[in-house]
């Protein structure tokens, strides 16, 4: 990479997240990480070797972080939606065929989203069968590969499998790209291969994302062993241990601060919150997946009171409408009656605590690595961030740059 000189982003507003909103702010950008935020004056007077990127009427906020995504599957064929266990019985119908496409869907899903101001993608797919377009995409991101025991052999075997499998995906990666393991859900994966996988993993200091209490069928299955998904998958028979999928979750070692746990969205009690706090593990907020597939709405409120650390997902187009992290943001914002900065730290600062990678994404602040996106929005003083998100749902991003380099750029800047 050829040696950059310091650059100064300049815009209207800079909402740095972790501190007070800036009017005329700036982030100066060294080698990739964030020397300074404060005003274009104080940055611009202190730096004049700097190159100057200008966005009056713009708005300056974190890189979206995309808690729990797929980024293999094509947008206008998903599988029929409104009860979950019918969708899924459609997309395991269409695997085969999906495998010829996945490649292509998997890029432009990962273009999409850096279109939509997203620096970091946690991605989930099958023994991590997208990492090599979330590598080449520009993105900082991990990808969770998700391990089916059965067709492997023993649950000792099946995990040695995905271990092994998770190093070599490691091999030659970009510096901020990285490979995980995840436990797909409680009726795909049995008890004991999931709970040698959390034991394993966490030895080896790595983390690890799951599905958990996602939809009515998921309940059903884990608590009496019947319903849709016992009817796909025939064959497991672990299910019908009478507790809810988190206290299920938690009794075989998967629940952790180092685990993201997706959707959280259908019959998560009061004694499940208890759980969820007291474990440390994290969520991801997929609000519009959890709509399109007929599952509850997340207590993301609740969670938040007791100090669950929450970021907000896309899940991918096979639930979804889009990549657009900020759109999924904004239907929360709606769905819980949450303030623009409530939505904006989930969808930024929130997302990287879940994922454990606060220290160096997520705000504005200096030491972080230069993770921003530009949205053409000048809002009023009322609720910015709300502005700002509508603004970047509906598309309105004019540039992403992550560790300070432009993977985007929609040409409308003013010269500097
Ligand atoms: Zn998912």
């Amino acid at each position: 990479m050829p040696e950059r000189g310091p650059t100064i982003f300049a815009a209207g507003l800079v909402l740095p997240v972790s501190a007070p909103d800036i009017r005329d702010g700036a982030v100066l950008v060294r080698e990739g990480r964030i020397a300074a935020v404060g005003t274009l004056e104080e940055l611009g007077q202190g730096n004049p070797d700097a190159q100057l990127r200008f966005f009056p009427h713009g708005t300056i906020v974190p890189g979206a972080v995309n808690a729990h995504a797929h980024l293999g599957f094509r947008r206008g064929d998903a599988p029929e939606g409104g009860s979950f266990s019918t969708w899924l019985a459609g997309l395991i119908e269409r695997l085969p065929e999906k495998e010829t496409w996945t490649a292509e869907a998997a890029r432009a899903s990962a273009r999409e989203a850096i279109e939509a101001g997203t620096t970091f993608m946690a991605e989930s797919s099958p023994y991590g069968e997208c990492l090599p377009q979330l590598a080449e995409s520009g993105l900082a991101g991990t990808v969770y590969a998700e391990f089916f025991p059965h067709d492997i052999g023993t649950p000792e075997e099946a995990v040695e499998f995905i271990v092994n499998k998770v190093r070599e995906l490691r091999e030659g990666l970009p510096e901020r790209v990285d490979a995980q393991v995840s436990v797909h859900s409680p009726y795909t994966v049995d008890p004991e291969s999931s709970r040698l996988a959390a034991r394993r993993t966490r030895e080896l200091g790595w983390r690890l994302a799951i599905h958990l209490s996602e939809s009515p069928e998921e309940l059903e299955f884990v608590r009496q062993g019947t319903g849709g998904l016992a009817d796909i998958f025939g064959r497991n028979e672990w299910g019908g241990v009478g507790v809810s999928p988190v206290r299920y979750a938690e009794s075989i070692e998967l629940l952790a601060p180092s685990t993201i746990a997706a959707h959280l969205a259908t019959g998560v009690s009061e004694e499940d919150l208890e759980i969820l706090a007291r474990t440390g593990v994290a969520a991801a907020h997929c609000p519009r997946s959890n709509e399109f597939l007929g599952c509850g709405v997340s207590p993301v409120p609740r969670m938040l009171e007791r100090g669950v650390r929450v970021g907000m997902g896309t899940d991918g187009l096979w639930s979804s409408p889009s990549m657009n992290l900020f759109e999924e943001t904004l239907v929360a914002v709606r769905l819980h009656g949450f303030e623009g900065a409530t939505g904006l730290e989930l969808a930024t600062l929130g997302g990287a605590r879940a994922l454990g990678i606060e220290a160096e994404t997520g705000s504005l602040e200096a030491g972080k690595l230069a993770d921003l996106a530009v949205v053409d929005v000048d809002p009023g003083d009322e609720d910015p961030a709300r502005e700002v998100i509508e603004a970047a749902a509906g598309g309105a991003v004019l540039s992403t740059v992550v560790g300070g380099v432009a993977v985007y750029d929609s040409a409308t800047e003013t010269a500097g």
